[in-house]
């Protein structure tokens, strides 16, 4: 075992510490910085590399003895080797060095115009289930991939480029709008310009509506794609109308959409599409400067049991070389090679290109921003800043609104729009509430739709909350379960309303900061039930399998059965075994009764909660 007591400046003085926990056997504290090299960490606890290694193997992390790897991480290894891990503030000269660093790449970043050249459009496919989405990304890359040299072979690294006319254009390769908004949920809003897939057979349908909302809130330009129109049953003007209520008026019916019929099975109309998306990204005109370090977003990264962490990048700006030290969100490295769409090595990733990137010391998370810097020092500095920053955030819960702090917000003058996303039960409920809140706007904010749709509250609307920092509100609905997981865990604000007035008059309210605060629910447990049982006097317990988080007693509970709402009650009696129990957690079964209900039948759920005040 290792001994640690040499190292001075690790340990903490043993008076402080004595004054603080004076009765426990002493351990030595270990002080770590938020990040910390495998190699660093093992000299401080004194031990070999190997162990830590190992350790870390034990959790799951693949590491050498190069990672870097950050405090959650390393503090059960360092708790499992015998120490107290405890979190080293960042060092002024550290703070100083990230901050010089971020300074001098943010204005390197903010280009001159006379450096800027064009920059291939990078663009996303989205639209209904089955419209053709995937057969369309295909047939684009059969028939325009930039290089065929490795006889058309090509791997998935989340993008690929193709060229038309002799300009290329990036597509990124996970069709549908939730991978879409799931990137601007990450902060990334990498997307110039949008395809929208309609079948011609099928028109337009939820999810094609979905699309164009998430589009329109990411302000990102659409191009329609009419598929299908090989099949017999194609009605193409059925289609351009049903766009045309939804708010896209083709060109040829004097609107401003782009639009092409295509088939992508039978690859007819391809070509054209493209270059619709060519005039569009003219009128766009992306650009940027590919002299200077490079600057870009993470589309996909995975371990790789050979070659270690990998990384694809989306260059934005700046042009990525093999060589270059670059940070990657919490992770740093050195890129050690560098692959292109087709598998092919490369030197070099300019503007648009997306790259396969090997050498970084752990796997970045999609979304994560990558840039080059000068050497390893500022590496470190900037990751060590990185977290900070994440955290720091994070304690903030800075990227969600929430109807109680709103008027701190607007105030504070970090906002201007109020994004909401609307689902009700029935359609003709959303233009009333649309007119109702779009005349709330006072001088300082604008309420803002951005989506309305009819239906419960899906995982879909809370991440475009999410990416658009937007409120849901639900009337006379209710939100999935799993909704209501990730709005709990990204601290999305959902309002549930039945009455239009009141409705209204909290939004105002909210807008003036005259919202009384009011009290959000938490669910803290899930549970099925596997039996029921006769209990006295004519009652029934169930017995239930906790599936998730916990119960307690005398909690408030809802009955469920599906999607039908049997009960709104509270727990009147918890089980475990013959006895009284306090709490049962996840994975555990127990025996329960819901007070004045006893309608249960095997297979209802039972979902826990309790009211928190908000904000
Ligand atoms: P996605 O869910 O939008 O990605 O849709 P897919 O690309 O998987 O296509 C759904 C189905 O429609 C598949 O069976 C395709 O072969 C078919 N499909 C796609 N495009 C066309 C087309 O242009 N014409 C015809 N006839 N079938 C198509």
């Amino acid at each position: 075992m290792a001994k640690a007591s040499k190292q001075e400046n690790t340990v903490e003085p043993k008076a402080e510490k004595a004054a603080r926990e004076p009765a426990k056997p002493k351990v030595p504290v270990i002080n770590i910085p938020r990040s910390v090299g495998v190699r660093q960490l093992a000299d401080l606890l004194q031990v070999d590399s190997i162990q830590i290694i190992k350790q870390l193997m034990r959790n799951g992390i693949m590491a050498n003895i190069n990672q870097i790897i950050d405090y959650d991480t390393a503090a059960p290894i360092i708790t499992g080797l015998g120490f107290q891990p405890h979190l080293q503030p960042l060092k002024e000269k550290q703070l100083a060095t990230a901050a010089e660093e971020s300074k001098k790449l943010k204005k390197l970043y903010t280009a001159e115009a006379e450096n800027l050249q064009p920059r291939p459009p990078v663009v996303t496919v989205m639209g209904h289930v089955n419209h053709g989405k995937t057969k369309l990304l295909d047939a684009i890359r059969q028939t325009n991939v930039v290089d065929s040299e490795a006889g058309g072979i090509t791997q998935h690294i989340g993008a690929y480029q193709a060229t038309i006319s002799g300009q290329k254009i990036t597509f990124l390769d996970t069709p549908g709008h939730e991978a879409f908004t799931a990137m601007r949920a990450h902060g990334a809003n990498i997307t110039d310009i949008t395809i929208l897939v309609v079948a011609a057979d099928d028109g337009v349908m939820p999810q094609t509506i979905e699309a164009i909302n998430h589009a329109r809130a990411a302000e990102v330009p659409i191009v329609v794609a009419i598929n299908k129109i090989d099949k017999e049953n194609a009605n193409v003007n059925l289609v351009k109308q049903q766009l045309a209520d939804a708010g896209l008026v083709l060109e040829e019916w004097g609107g401003q959409t782009v639009g092409v019929e295509i088939s992508a099975k039978e690859k007819i109309g391809i070509p054209e599409l493209l270059e619709s998306v060519l005039l569009v990204a003219e009128m766009e005109e992306l650009k940027a400067n590919p002299n200077q370090p490079a600057a870009g977003v993470v589309i996909e990264a995975e371990m790789d049991k050979n070659r270690g962490p990998l990384a694809t990048v989306l260059i934005q700006t700046g042009t990525l070389k093999e060589g270059d030290t670059v940070v990657v969100g919490r992770t740093w490295g050195r890129v050690r090679a560098m692959f292109n769409d087709i598998g092919k090595r490369i030197k070099k990733a300019d503007p648009s290109t997306p790259a396969e990137v090997l050498g970084l010391n752990s796997v970045p998370f999609v979304g994560d921003t990558l840039r080059a810097v000068t050497d390893e020092r500022h590496a470190q500095a900037l990751v060590a800043r990185n977290i900070a920053e994440a955290e720091k955030s994070a304690a903030r819960g800075e990227k969600s609104v929430n109807l109680n702090t709103l008027y701190d917000q607007i105030s504070a003058g970090k906002m201007k729009e109020l994004n909401v996303i609307l689902k009700t039960d029935v359609q003709g409920s959303i233009e009333p509430i649309r007119g109702q809140l779009e005349q709330l706007a006072t001088e300082e904010v604008k309420v803002r739709i951005i989506h309305a749709a009819t239906g419960n509250i899906s995982e879909s609307d809370v991440m475009l909350a999410t990416a658009s920092r937007g409120l849901i509100i639900g009337f006379n609905v209710t939100a999935d379960e799993g909704a209501r997981r990730l709005a709990s865990a990204r601290t999305v604000d959902i309002r549930f309303y039945d009455v239009i007035y009141t409705l209204a008059d909290d939004i105002n309210k909210a807008l003036k900061g005259m919202l009384e605060p009011t009290f959000v629910e938490v669910i803290d447990g899930t549970a099925e039930v596997r039996a029921v049982f006769p209990a006295a006097k004519g009652a029934k317990v169930v017995g239930v399998y906790v599936t998730d988080g916990k119960v307690t007693r005398n909690v408030p509970v809802r009955v469920r059965r599906g999607k039908e709402l049997l009960a709104d009650s509270t727990v009147s009696s918890l089980k475990r075994f013959k006895d009284d129990a306090k709490e049962v957690a996840a994975g555990y079964e127990c025996g329960i009764g819901v007070k004045d209900f006893n309608d249960f039948a095997v297979g209802d759920t039972l979902e826990f909660y309790r009211m928190e005040k908000s904000g």
